[in-house]
């Protein structure tokens, strides 16, 4: 049985936000820089850079 090891990052290929993975709340959290979040464009529909196989639980309910 394979390991899948979950992605911790994902970056937009559009805008640029940058999301990290939040073990203890189990969801994607906007990246900061210097104390800027990485939010990018709100209007955008987010072209992740990760591979599309892993699909963690969506947030969207
Ligand atoms: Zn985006």
């Amino acid at each position: 049985m394979a390991t899948v090891v979950p992605p911790s990052k994902r970056e937009c290929e559009r805008c640029g936000r940058v999301d990290v993975w939040d073990d203890e709340r189990m969801n994607w959290t906007i990246a900061e820089d210097d104390g800027e979040k990485l939010a990018g464009d709100p209007q955008c529909l987010h072209e992740w850079d990760i591979n599309g196989s892993y699909n963690p639980l969506e947030p969207d309910e």
